[in-house]
């Protein structure tokens, strides 16, 4: 095996893609993240990677820096990812998601990057059928953040069809957790995710947790989701990456979740379990559009990659939430 190729991750100073530049790094890839700390940290990228601040559309300076470090592949985790924001402002979603990939695909194309993994996701498949879902499944996103992502797919199919552009999508279900070694951890200036906010409960930073609906037609009745540790789910990108590298021609969507569902009320259980006394919760009504249950298949990710994950443990994935939380309390 000769040396590993330099990898760019954009957005690699945010949550996920802050866990991945860790992950590669981990693996002995060298990196350099490129992102406008729009919403990341820049203490959340890693020490050994090379950091570049700056606009996934900005063309001329990203072509410099593909040539100049000698990027061969490209993790694209730059993006908006809020879904309420998008359903109040589409255009920034349009802007910063489909119209900024396009140009950075663009760009990678013209400097000879033709290998590209693409963060995208399950409100890609809007309200299923059925779970759990398949990648064939129907796509029909009900939010701007799921159609934003879902056009960058299909530009992605359609340069790779035309252009010979090599890709992996991969579409997150419920990422949730932190690095088991306190490195990095979610750091949004607005929560909204389910255990994000018991985690912030647990330390004191909110009286309790809201449960939106026990209506649903599930179980228990609160909504069913599958959470993925975030750094399996930055495991899953070096085990795409390196499929994509050992396989030219790769032009694939894949699910990143464990394939088993929790409900709103299961979390919470398990999250007062590993508190150690209940947290208070207040059942109130459905937020809208979510659906009843999100489960991924994940046949074809574990056997496409052999991805094999390290932390398939709710109340693990809920333990290292908190740890980080507890981090951030301290840090001020
Ligand atoms: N949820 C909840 N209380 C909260 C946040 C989320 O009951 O404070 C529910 C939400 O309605 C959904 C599930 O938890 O059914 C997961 O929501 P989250 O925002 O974490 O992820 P999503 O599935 O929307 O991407």
């Amino acid at each position: 095996m000769g040396e590993k190729p330099p990898i760019l991750v954009t957005g690699g100073a945010g949550y996920i893609g802050s866990h991945a530049a860790l992950a590669l790094l981990d693996a002995g890839w060298p990196v350099v993240v490129l992102d406008d700390l729009s919403s990341g940290h820049r203490w959340a990228v890693p020490e050994g990677a090379t950091f570049v601040q700056g606009d996934i559309a900005d063309a001329g300076l990203v072509g410099a820096m593909l040539k100049e470090h000698g990027i061969q592949a490209i993790l694209h985790f730059a993006g908006s990812i809020l879904v309420a924001e998008s359903m109040t402002e589409p255009l920034l979603y349009y802007r910063n998601n489909t119209a900024a990939t396009r140009t950075l695909l663009e760009t990678a194309m013209a400097a000879g990057v033709n290998r590209f993994l693409f963060s995208s996701t399950a409100a890609t498949y809007g309200v299923p059928d059925a779970v759990p879902i398949r990648e064939d499944a129907p796509t029909r996103p009900i939010n701007p953040y799921g159609r934003s992502k879902l056009m960058s797919e299909h530009m992605l199919a359609d340069a790779g069809m035309a252009n010979g552009l090599d890709y992996v999508v991969l579409r997150y279900f419920n990422v949730a957790g932190a690095d088991p070694a306190g490195r990095s951890g979610q750091t949004g200036k607005v929560s909204t995710h389910l255990i994000k906010i018991a985690a912030e409960a647990a330390t004191g930073k909110r009286d309790g947790v809201a449960v939106y609906g026990t209506d649903y037609a599930t179980p228990d009745g609160s909504c069913v989701r599958d959470y993925i540790h975030v750094s399996d789910l930055a495991d899953a990108h070096v085990a795409a990456l390196e499929h994509l590298l050992a396989n030219p021609g790769t032009r694939v969507t894949m699910n990143c979740g464990y394939g088993r569902g929790f409900s709103v009320l299961e979390v919470l259980d398990a999250v007062d379990e590993v508190v150690g006394e209940p947290l208070p919760r207040r059942i109130e009504n459905r937020r809208p559009g979510d659906p009843d249950a999100l489960v991924a298949d994940t046949g074809l990710m574990a056997a496409t990659t052999g991805w094999i994950p390290k932390h398939d443990h709710l109340p693990t994935i809920i333990a290292h939430a908190i740890a980080w939380e507890r981090r951030l309390v301290e840090r001020g």
